[in-house]
């Protein structure tokens, strides 16, 4: 087992201590450098950073950043929550370790829209319409999948439907 023990603490965002929603980091007590990239190959990583490693997750609305020594996760509801993401991570860390052999190791995360190809496609009035400020702003969000072609009244049919086949192209998970 690569994984056998971590030290979990848990706290409330510095940002706004009164949110109702708990971030949790656990330190490791072994090195699973090696195994980060294995587990962005079985799990999916949103993000993968080579130096130092570090890869990150998105799940039910949450993120989860796994590095060598400490694992992240935010928007917790409770402890309880936090132990149960623990100890699913600690599994599936230690089964991509184990089945290595069989798993080709994947050194990137997924592919991500390009803002300035949802900029492209959309009229750049800024009309306000959406309720965002600009149009830049309302790109950035549908490059991060919060938003979508559905969500600008002022695009046509055509470039709706453009805008739409190109988000398709990405996975999101927000
Ligand atoms: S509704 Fe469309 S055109 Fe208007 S600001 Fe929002 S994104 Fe831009």
């Amino acid at each position: 087992m690569l994984l056998e023990s971590y030290k979990k603490e848990i706290f409330r965002p510095e940002c706004n201590p009164s949110f109702q929603s708990l971030h949790c980091i656990a330190h490791l007590d072994q090195d699973i450098t090696e195994a980060l990239p294995y587990l962005n190959a079985s799990l999916g990583g949103f993000e993968y950073l080579k130096d130092p490693p570090a890869v990150t997750f998105r799940v039910h609305g949450k993120i989860i950043t796994v590095h060598p020594r400490e694992i992240a996760v935010n928007a917790l509801r409770d402890e309880e929550e936090a132990e149960k993401i623990l100890e699913w991570l600690k599994r599936e860390i230690n089964e991509a370790w184990e089945k290595r052999g069989e798993i080709k190791p994947k050194y990137e995360g997924l592919p991500k829209p390009k803002l300035l190809e949802i900029l492209k496609l959309l009229p750049k009035t800024n009309c306000l319409e959406c309720g965002q400020p600009t149009c830049m702003v309302f790109a950035a969000l549908a490059a991060q999948g919060v938003k979508d072609e559905e969500d600008c009244p002022a695009l046509n049919e055509e470039k709706k439907g453009l805008l739409k086949t190109y988000l398709s192209r990405f996975e999101f998970d927000v």
